[in-house]
């Protein structure tokens, strides 16, 4: 199998990258004669690491008629797959498992490279990957339909799950793989194929999972060509995922202003959306709260990927009597958690991903300041990497705590930065209430000790969110659960439970071994014999 879709220029021998992306066999699949529909230029894609700002590859971009080839190609393949037995699909993403698992280290670190998140996040994203393998290697021995209740005589009615076609997959910048993975492990076992277009801002991690991928599928033998692809761009190749009639189901992972575009085009030749798009969660935190242990889940929820999660923890909303020992502890770890090169160990928050990023963080704090409220941190700080002083194009900040009376609009938005909004309450119904008075609804918390105010928050009248949490954070989600979150973060539910529904089309079975022909609801339609 090959990918003919995307050609390496440059990546600087000298740098990091360089050897891990031989190691993982990215320079090998680049160097592969690029396929017929290939232009002789199209854009030049470079690629940075936030660590110091610094170009470190530069690709060429996959043409409009390169994606369609892939997407007619994966089509093709998929008209072969979804015929191959499901437990025979799960061996290919066993073995696939099995490389990730050779290979985490280097993976892991390519993904630190090219997003700044720090070491044992990288290796944790690549860990996501190996664990969504194994679920989806289990699942292909289970995939299941259910014998329903006839109302009719000899008769039985059943539900079967059949593959759905090519699954496209956009995703963004700050899980650049594993995102993938959470789709094309479950997709791929359910039978489909899978085009995927990686954040236009981490294409070599994806690369490198691409191309472990068919390392995987050489091994297993019989794999369609095609099967998975990867199109190197931005919003034009997503766009061309979204408007293609050969993709029956669009994964799109990314900003909500991202699913405002790409949902109502999507409805328009009724595509099928799952959609994850942005939040803004927040922990509601009671005078029985364990405060050590609550301290902790806040600092990693909060700080965790330098606040460049979907399910940061983004608003903390404490009870009155105990904010100012709150407050006073936070700030302490805000002062002192070590910010700098992902790389070295102790750091605990890395760079922002670019300027963009840093910009609308500080447009955010200026915003909260003209209403009054009283920041800590925030400032951009000098870094020194390990391979030389981080340039003016890298973004190092010190993480902000903003105390603010309620919450002011800029509260309700989700701000992609390290920025932690602390409220007070007095009544848990008061902090209920704030908590789902935002428009996004992926993830949330509650610390305390008291079992009426755990349940509450987790009961019909509670948290709104996808996902609700008692005494951990609101990042760092297992797979074993169903991922994905209500209101504008869109609706859509991937990874663990029966999210692989999603990626197969349901037929509704009726089954008549009687010799008589019983109408449901008992209608009579009754002609004469020998009529017709
Ligand atoms: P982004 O919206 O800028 O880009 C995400 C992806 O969408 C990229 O691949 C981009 O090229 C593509 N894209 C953008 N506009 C498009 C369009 N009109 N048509 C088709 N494709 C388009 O997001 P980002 O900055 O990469 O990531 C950060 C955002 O993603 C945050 O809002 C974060 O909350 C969200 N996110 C959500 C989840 C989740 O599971 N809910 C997970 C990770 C990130």
């Amino acid at each position: 199998m090959t990918n003919p879709v995307v050609l390496l220029d440059q990546v600087s021998p000298q740098d990091e990258a360089h050897p891990l992306l031989a190691r993982l066999g990215v320079e090998q699949i680049l160097a592969q004669p690029a396929g017929s529909a290939a232009p002789s230029s199209t854009p030049e894609l470079p690629v940075h690491t936030p660590i110091t700002g610094q170009v470190i590859a530069r690709l060429r971009e996959t043409s409009e008629a390169e994606a369609s080839d892939a997407i007619e190609a994966a089509h093709r393949a998929f008209l072969v797959w979804r015929s191959v037995p499901p437990p025979r699909r799960g061996e290919l993403v066993r073995v696939f498992g099995e490389e990730l698992r050779a290979e985490a280290a280097a993976l892991g670190r390519l993904v630190t490279l090219e997003t700044g998140k720090i070491l044992s996040e990288g290796l944790g994203e690549v860990q996501e990957m190996i664990d969504i393998c194994t679920f989806a290697v289990g699942l292909s021995r289970q995939l299941e339909g259910r014998t329903i209740a006839s109302e009719r005589a000899d008769h039985r009615m059943m539900e079967t799950w059949h593959p759905l076609g090519v699954v496209g997959v956009i995703s963004a910048f700050n899980f650049p793989v594993a995102v993938w993975s959470w789709n094309a492990a479950l997709a791929l076992v359910c039978g489909n194929a899978v085009v995927w277009k990686p954040s236009e801002k981490a294409p070599l991690s994806a690369l490198a999972t691409h191309a472990l991928f068919l390392r995987a599928a050489a091994k297993v033998g019989g794999v369609p060509p095609g099967l998975c692809a990867v199109l190197l761009g931005g919003v034009r190749l997503g766009e061309l995922l979204v408007d293609s009639p050969w993709i029956s189901l669009l994964s799109a992972t990314g900003s909500t202003a991202m699913g405002r575009a790409v949902a109502p085009r999507l409805a328009r030749r009724f595509g099928r959306a799952l959609l994850e798009l942005g939040g803004n969660n927040a922990a509601i935190v009671c005078p029985s709260a364990d405060l050590d242990l609550t301290l902790r889940a806040v600092a990693f929820a909060a700080l965790g990927t330098a606040g460049q999660r979907c399910t940061t923890l983004r608003r903390l909303i404490v009870h009155q009597s105990i904010y100012p020992e709150m407050i006073q502890r936070l700030k302490q770890v805000y002062r002192s958690v070590v910010v700098g090169d992902p790389r070295a160990a102790g750091t605990l928050v890395g760079p922002l991903i670019d300027q963009r990023s840093y910009a609308a963080m500080q447009a955010a704090l200026q915003e909260a300041r003209s209403h009054g409220a009283q920041v800590t941190g925030g400032e951009r700080v000098a870094v020194a990497t390990a391979d030389a002083e981080a340039g003016n194009a890298a973004f190092y900040v010190r993480p902000a705590l903003v105390e603010v009376a309620d919450q002011i609009p800029v509260v309700k938005r989700e701000t992609f930065a390290p920025i932690l909004y602390v409220l007070p309450y007095r009544e848990l119904e008061e902090a209920i209430a704030l908590h789902n008075d935002v428009s996004q609804g992926l993830s949330s918390s509650i610390f305390t000790l008291n079992m009426r105010e755990a349940e509450q928050f987790l009961s019909a009248s509670g948290s709104d969110c996808g996902i609700a949490n008692v005494n951990i954070g609101t990042s760092g989600a297992e797979i074993g659960g169903a991922f994905g979150g209500e209101k504008e973060t869109g609706g859509g539910r991937e990874s663990g439970s029966d999210a692989w529904k999603q990626y197969m089309r349901r037929a509704t079975n009726t089954i008549n071994y009687g010799t008589r022909l019983p109408l449901a609801q008992g209608v009579s339609f009754e002609i004469e014999p020998g009529q017709g």
